[in-house]
């Protein structure tokens, strides 16, 4: 006889079907809209180099083309020029769309 019971699954992921509940591991950052429920692994963006998904706000932009993209997923030169331009107020403060944009005009600068 089995009489183990299995956990309800309460507020599922539109997309994965896991329960995003309290108590449940994907409660956290859980995002609603109406009465539909994402986990966080599910809301993020895939990302442009290997197509799985990101974890929400953990994407990187480095150009057009690689606009959310894992940290691991870039070279570490482009996470550390992906690093300072957010630190100077990314592309909300300066006049550049990404980061590429910006680091070939500090470039640019340098070399003249
Ligand atoms: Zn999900
Ligand atoms: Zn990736």
């Amino acid at each position: 006889m089995n009489n183990k019971t299995y956990a309800p699954i309460v507020d599922p992921c539109v997309h994965c079907g896991e329960s995003t509940a309290f108590g449940h591991g994907k409660f956290v950052n859980r995002l609603g809209s109406g009465d539909d429920w994402a986990c966080a692994e599910c809301a993020g963006y895939d990302c442009d180099v290997c197509d799985n998904s990101i974890y929400l706000d953990e994407d990187r932009c480095w150009n057009d083309d690689f606009a959310h993209v894992h940290r691991e997923c870039l070279s570490k030169e482009q996470n550390q020029i992906i690093t300072m331009f957010n630190e100077m107020g990314g592309d909300w403060e300066l006049p550049y769309g990404h980061s590429e944009a910006w680091f070939t005009d500090v470039l640019k600068a340098i070399n003249e």
